[in-house]
């Protein structure tokens, strides 16, 4: 569904990403882990296409997208601070992303209540993000991401600027509403207990190389190394 080949990165002398290569399969949930400053970000925002890479290729079904801008790719896109617009309410926010389509104003409310009852905040669509709580706001900026039916959805740490309960909640709702969508996804984290407990595959990152990719059960019983022994074990 998605192929990432051979993708370098530098900025300056510096070299963010070496030689990643990876593939995501259509409907699969797969979870960049690594530590601070392994590179994370930097592969999710090469392939939203926020950010353009010194050498490798991305391909979407068998298309060649490495030179496409970003609004053209149709990924959505969330990141860890919500930034929903805040003179916006609840509908206006998740709905932004249909305005240029010319739907029947019929078409954008059914869609529009089909996706506050999947983030369950039916009856919050007046609401602005001001008077919704972290979760809340973090749940309709997930809606925004979906709201146009991305092909692909980018997460970077959407859980991690919330306390501990809700992020919990929120991984299983993520992942049952990322499986009742069939909604291929990519979630970007530092938090292992996260990984293992949400991906279908886990892509561990080191230095701005890719150290292994597996299932969690594989990752966590058979490391294929040390840093990734040590990682991955840390479980808190
Ligand atoms: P974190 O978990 O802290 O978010 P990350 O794995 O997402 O880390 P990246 O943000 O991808 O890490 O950054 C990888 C490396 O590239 C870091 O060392 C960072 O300092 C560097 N870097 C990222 N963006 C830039 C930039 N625009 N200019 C210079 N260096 C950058
Ligand atoms: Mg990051």
């Amino acid at each position: 569904f998605l192929r990432v080949a051979g993708i370098d990165k530098h900025f300056g002398s510096f070299q963010a990403l070496s030689n990643v290569t990876l593939d995501v399969e259509a409907g699969e949930f797969v979870c960049f882990l690594g530590p601070s400053g392994c590179g994370k970000s930097t592969l999710l925002r090469i392939i939203a296409g926020l950010e353009r890479q010194n050498a490798g290729t991305i391909h979407s079904l068998d298309q060649d997208i490495s030179d496409l801008p970003p609004a053209q790719r149709q990924f959505g896109i969330l990141f860890q601070s919500y930034a929903l617009f805040p003179n916006l309410n609840v509908r206006e926010n998740i709905v932004y992303g249909l305005r240029n389509r010319q739907l029947p104003a019929s078409e954008i409310d059914s869609r529009l209540h089909e996706l506050l009852e999947l983030i369950d905040l039916k009856g919050s669509e007046k609401k602005y993000p001001a008077q919704l709580s972290g979760g809340q706001q973090q749940r309709v900026a997930l809606a925004r991401a979906i709201a146009p039916s991305p092909r692909l959805l980018l997460l970077d740490e959407p859980l991690s600027a919330l306390d501990a309960k809700v992020r919990v909640h929120l991984r299983q709702q993520i992942r049952d509403l990322q499986r009742r969508l069939g909604l291929t996804t990519i979630m970007v984290t530092h938090d292992q207990e996260e990984a293992l407990s949400m991906a279908d595959r886990v892509v561990a990152m080191r230095d701005g190389e890719v150290e292994q990719i597996g299932t969690p059960t594989a990752i966590y019983h058979t490391p294929r190394s040390l840093f990734v022994a040590g990682f991955v074990g840390k479980m808190n």
